[in-house]
């Protein structure tokens, strides 16, 4: 497993209740997690906006990855509006967590 998934998996898949507390994700097979689908485009971004405020890198965050979503988009989702997708619901961990990464290793 790429060890920057491992780190988020242990820190945000473990608290997930999508998850089972032990990293292993639930979620039923016809569903994904926007934050495990599009993993290398939210390092990308918050490598990218790293030192910036939290508030720009979620503006950040929302721009790319909303943008490309099947789900919702930048102006409107319901998944966003329900805290039903866990890069939104736990966005100020994974950015806390990949923005305290080392670059070299983190790369997929
Ligand atoms: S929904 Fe996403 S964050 Fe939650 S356990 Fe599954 S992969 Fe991890
Ligand atoms: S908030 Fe909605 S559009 Fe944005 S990543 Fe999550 S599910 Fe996709």
């Amino acid at each position: 497993m790429n060890p920057a998934w491992e780190s988020i998996r242990i820190s945000v898949c473990r608290r997930c209740i999508d998850g089972d507390n032990s990293g292993v994700c639930r979620l039923p097979e016809e569903e994904f997690c926007p934050l495990e689908e599009y993993f290398p485009a939210v390092m990308d971004v918050i490598m990218a906006a790293r030192g910036r405020p939290v508030e720009a890198q979620v503006k950040a965050l929302r721009s790319r990855i909303c943008a490309k979503c099947s789900i919702g988009s930048i102006e409107s989702c319901r998944m966003r509006d329900t805290l039903e997708c866990a890069l939104e619901r736990y966005m100020p961990l994974i950015i806390e967590k990949v923005g305290s990464m080392n670059v070299g290793w983190a790369r997929m």
